[in-house]
C-alpha cells in the first residue's frame, strides 16, 4: 500500500506521479475532447472528456488525497458541484440546511430545487438538538456550512454527522471557507465534502471550479453518473490551475490564518468598530467547537462599524486601497465585500437580517500581504 503522506506533502504529491509519456514533473494539460481507440472500445481508460480527462483525474486524485477521501469529482463551479449533490434526491425528499449560508447556495435550494419538489428547511445549527427536531424519515440530506458565511458561526460537524448517521441521512459539508488545511469533514463522519475551489484551493482568483469528495463507492458512482449525464465539468486548463494552486495551500493557509488573527485583533480594539465576528476569539460563542475541529481560524472575518448603517459601511469599503472591493474570497490578495448588497443580495432582507447580515456588515477575506499594510489600510478607511 502507498505510504500515507502528511498533509503538507499530500498537497504537492497526493495522487500525483510524473507523466508517463515524457516524465513531465507537472501534470500535462490534456486539451482534448476525445481519445484514439485501436478497435471499438479499445482505449486507455479515456473515451470522451465530459466523462473523464487525465488532467481532471489528477485534480480529482489530489483533492481526494488532501480531504482524506477515496474519490474526488471536479465540476465547472462550486454551484455545479452542489447541483450534482442535490440531483441525488427525488420529489418529496427533505433537506435540512444551515440558515446562515452562501447566498448562491440559498438561491439554488429555493429558486431551483424547491420547484422540483425538494423541501428545504433552513435551521440554526448552533445547537445539534435543533437539527434533531427537524429530522424525519424523509430527510435525505443535511447541508452544513462552517464557519458560516458571513457571520462566522461554527457548526459542530461531529455532532451533526452522528445525527445524520443515526437517521440514515447523508451529511454534506461546504468546506470552502476552511479548506482541507483547516478542517477535514470526512474524518468527523461527514459523507460528502463540497468546495468552491474558486476560493482557497485554486487560491489566486483566476479560476472558477467546484469539487466533491466522498468515501462511499455507491455514492461516488451515483455522483459520477450525474456528473457525466448533466455535464457541468471543468476544462483541463482550469483543472491544471487548481492543481497548481493546491500545491501551496498549506503555506497560504498558514499566512491567511496569521494575518486573519492580527486583523481581527486590530479591529476588535478599534474605537470605531462595534463588533468583529471571528471564531478565533476565546469569547466567540462556539470557539471551543472551532478549536476542536479546525487547525487554525483562517482569513475570513466580518465586522460592523459603530453606529453603522448602509452608508457608513459603503464609505469604508470604497475608501480601502489595498483591500479590493469584490465578490469572492480565498485568493492571495485581500478582498472586502458588502454581503447585504453583494454575496447575499439574493436572500430577502428579513431572512438575511434574522441571521445577522445587517446593512452595515462588512466581510473581509484577509490575503497574504504584509499584515501591517492591511492594518494601515483598514485604519485609514475606517477614518
Ligand atoms: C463561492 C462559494 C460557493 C459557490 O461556488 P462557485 O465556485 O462560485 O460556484 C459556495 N459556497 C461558498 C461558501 C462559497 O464561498
Amino acid at each position: 500500500m502507498e505510504k500515507k503522506l502528511r498533509f503538507n506533502s499530500a498537497t504537492i504529491h497526493g495522487g500525483q506521479s510524473p507523466d508517463k509519456a515524457y516524465g513531465a514533473v507537472m501534470h500535462p494539460i490534456y486539451q482534448t475532447s476525445t481519445y484514439a481507440q485501436s478497435t471499438p472500445g479499445g482505449h486507455q481508460g479515456y473515451e470522451y472528456s465530459r466523462t473523464h480527462n487525465p488532467t481532471r483525474s489528477a485534480l480529482e486524485r489530489s483533492i481526494a488525497s488532501i480531504e482524506n477521501g477515496k474519490y474526488g469529482l471536479a465540476f465547472a463551479s462550486g454551484m455545479a458541484a452542489m447541483d450534482t449533490v442535490l440531483k441525488l434526491f427525488n420529489p418529496g425528499d427533505e433537506i435540512i440546511s444551515t440558515n446562515d449560508l452562501y447566498g448562491g447556495s440559498y438561491r439554488l435550494f429555493t429558486k431551483i430545487f424547491e420547484k422540483y419538489g425538494l423541501k428545504i428547511q433552513f435551521v440554526n445549527m448552533d445547537k445539534p438538538e435543533i437539527v434533531a427536531q427537524y429530522l424525519n424519515d424523509k430527510t435525505r440530506l443535511i447541508w452544513i456550512e462552517t464557519p458560516t458565511n458571513p457571520m462566522m458561526n461554527v457548526v459542530d460537524i461531529r455532532a451533526i454527522a452522528a445525527l445524520g448517521k443515526a437517521n440514515n441521512t447523508l451529511v454534506a459539508v461546504d468546506n470552502t471557507f476552511s479548506s482541507p488545511y483547516l478542517q477535514q469533514p470526512l474524518d468527523f463522519g461527514a459523507d460528502i465534502v463540497m468546495h468552491s475551489a474558486t476560493k482557497y484551493l485554486a487560491g489566486h482568483s483566476d479560476t472558477v471550479m467546484g469539487l466533491l469528495v466522498v468515501n462511499d463507492d455507491a455514492l461516488e458512482e451515483q455522483l459520477a453518473f450525474i456528473q457525466n449525464s448533466t455535464g457541468a465539468v471543468p476544462g483541463p486548463m482550469d483543472c491544471f490551475l487548481t492543481l497548481r494552486g493546491i500545491k501551496t495551500l498549506h503555506l497560504r493557509m498558514e499566512r491567511h490564518s496569521e494575518n486573519g488573527a492580527e486583523v481581527a485583533a486590530f479591529l476588535q480594539q478599534h474605537l470605531k468598530i462595534e463588533k468583529v465576528y471571528w471564531p478565533g476569539f476565546t469569547d466567540h460563542p462556539y470557539h471551543d467547537i472551532a478549536k476542536a475541529q479546525m487547525k487554525a481560524f483562517g482569513g475570513m472575518l466580518s465586522f460592523i462599524p459603530k453606529g453603522g448603517d448602509l452608508k457608513s459601511a459603503i464609505k469604508i469599503v470604497e475608501h480601502l486601497k489595498i483591500f479590493t472591493l469584490a465578490e469572492s474570497l480565498g485568493g492571495v490578495e485581500s478582498l472586502a465585500g458588502h454581503p447585504a448588497s453583494m454575496t447575499h443580495a439574493s436572500i430577502p432582507k428579513e431572512i438575511r437580517e434574522k441571521s445577522g447580515v445587517v446593512d452595515s456588515l462588512i466581510r473581509l477575506s484577509v490575503g497574504i500581504e504584509d499584515v501591517q499594510d492591511l492594518i494601515e489600510d483598514l485604519d485609514q478607511a475606517i477614518g
